[in-house]
């Protein structure tokens, strides 16, 4: 059986890394990947750390991100790989265009989709834009869903998806494992941030990262506002490995210049940036990926949207939802440094997201059809 595992981005490199080599471990699977390179830079540094080389590169960054020219060149190139390679089975994962796209252009072909971190709702199609519309697209192309939770896969039963979904845990949660483990072995994996480390030691740690498109523009400033008062606390600094969206950076560069307290620093090789994780103290996001990792190392997360589709770490207690309003974000971070109570009641490790083992399920149930 031949598998396709198509993917595009940062966050679904990182979470098919340990699927595609799950697949390559049966013996009547031949795995072939196709990235699209939506995200060039950040994707790379995720192949190389997993050490995968794809068979595939489409190379289709789309330089100023115009949502429907990279939509047409991902349905045409992709179209194009899959009438050479002509795959038994497409992978896709999560919720970005290359997902949508990789799905849609294997259904004009009528080739079988599994969707990896199926399920995930948000209920607002314009929150977070366009993922959620992206991600329910590819519901009723495919015919596996993988849902990373129960919660997931209710979500699905609620759109009348019901065959062919399984309950297995997000990937993630493999990846940080086998990450962590591979930093235990050769902590010159993380090194990098050594200097960085020494240089903010006795300090309480508040990473950030943020990159939401919808954030673009008034949430970018408000986020960036609040990050200067955070920083201006004593003894507080802020780690901020940063996305290179000019929308992101732009914002950045104008209100925080050079903030002594705030470390700007590239974005991070995935093993970097779990040590940073592990460094901090509370971590400031918008990202998807951070909500599902920070729970898992006993880190409090503030998530700067409004809706999220990953409620299973707010009702764990480790994530707390507050928008993009800059006093919220303020005072929110500011009752975690000064309120230990607050602090203790959302510093527990929890896994809502998966036990590490999601990949091995997924490749079983692919190996086996729909009968597992
Ligand atoms: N991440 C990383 N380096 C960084 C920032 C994030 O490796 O500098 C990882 C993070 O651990 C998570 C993933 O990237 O697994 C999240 O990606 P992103 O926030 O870009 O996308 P989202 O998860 O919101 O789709």
């Amino acid at each position: 059986m031949k598998i396709l595992v198509i993917f595009g981005t940062r966050p679904e490199a990182i979470k098919l890394f340990p699927v595609v080599s799950a697949l390559a471990a049966v013996p009547h699977i031949t795995v072939r990947t196709c990235v699209t390179a939506q995200h060039r830079g950040l994707l790379d540094q995720v192949l190389a750390i997993a050490g995968l080389v794809p068979d595939i590169d489409l190379d289709l960054m789309e330089p100023d991100q115009s949502l429907d020219r990279l939509t047409a060149r991902l349905l045409t190139g992709i179209g194009e790989v899959l009438n050479r390679e002509r795959p038994d089975r497409v992978i896709v994962q999560g919720d970005t265009a290359t997902a949508m796209s990789g799905a849609l252009a294997a259904y004009y072909r009528k080739i079988p989709v599994a969707h990896v971190e199926a399920g995930l709702r948000s209920g607002n199609i314009y929150h977070p834009w366009p993922e959620e519309v992206n991600r329910r697209i590819v519901a009723p192309i495919a015919d596996l869903h993988f849902a990373p939770t129960q919660t997931a896969a209710d979500a699905l039963a609620r759109e009348n998806v019901t065959h062919g979904v399984h309950v297995t845990g997000n990937t993630v949660i493999d990846a940080l494992h086998w990450t962590r483990a591979r930093i235990a072995e050769d902590p010159s994996l993380a090194t990098g941030l050594d200097a960085i480390a020494a240089r903010l030691s006795g300090r309480r740690i508040v990473l950030v990262t943020t990159h939401r498109r919808e954030n673009f523009g008034d949430g970018m400033g408000a986020i960036a506002r609040a990050i200067r008062q955070i920083a201006a606390r004593d003894n507080v600094a802020v780690l901020f490995p940063m996305h290179p969206n000019p929308n992101v950076v732009s914002v950045m560069d104008a209100i925080l210049g050079d903030h002594p307290a705030v470390a700007r620093i590239e974005p991070l090789d995935y093993p970097h940036f779990i040590r940073a994780l592990g460094l901090c103290h509370l971590a400031l996001t918008d990202s998807g990926g951070v909500q599902e990792e920070a729970p898992a190392l006993g880190k409090p997360v503030l998530v700067m949207r409004d809706t999220t589709e990953r409620p299973e770490g707010v009702a764990a207690g480790t994530a707390k939802l507050i928008g993009t309003d800059e006093a919220r974000i303020v005072s929110e971070v500011f009752t975690l440094l000064d309120d230990k109570a607050a602090y203790a009641a959302m510093a527990r490790a929890h896994n809502p997201f998966g036990d590490g083992h999601a990949s091995e399920r997924i490749a079983r149930v692919v190996a086996d059809g729909n009968r597992w």
